[in-house]
């Protein structure tokens, strides 16, 4: 369970009010299509919670369902490299992994007289 505080109806009221259009259409902020009656709406902190954004109206907006679903995957994965990068960039913990060494002598190409042997012995079982 996270401790994420909930968002209040007052907060989600005074959302709609403050981002609804001349209209009183609401848009989303995603795909800028109309949100319509009936829609399920998904509220969306502009600026994440997890990055120290504020709880409050002026940070939340309306979004569609699959435009939020979008857009919080973004999100999540925009965390993960900041992480990533404030702890110098390694992802791994632990010793470096150490790269198998190139191979230090190779295959012989064959030779005239190979391959003339091998000939000789197909010859030979034919
Ligand atoms: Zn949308």
């Amino acid at each position: 369970m996270s401790n994420r505080k909930a968002i209040t109806e007052r907060q989600k009221i005074d959302c709609l009010l403050a981002r609804a259009n001349a209209h009183g259409r609401l848009a989303c902020a995603i795909c800028d299509r109309l949100i319509f009656p009936g829609q399920v709406i998904e509220w969306d902190h502009i600026h994440a919670v997890c990055a120290d954004g504020p709880h409050n109206y002026e940070n939340l907006r309306p979004l569609h369902r699959a435009c939020h679903t979008r857009k919080s995957a973004l999100d999540i994965a925009l965390n993960a490299k900041t992480k990533r990068i404030a702890n110098g960039g390694r992802k791994r913990k632990g010793p470096k992994m150490k790269s198998r060494p190139f191979q230090k002598t190779h295959r012989k190409l064959p030779t005239r007289a190979d391959r003339e042997r091998v000939l000789a012995m197909r010859e030979r079982r034919e």
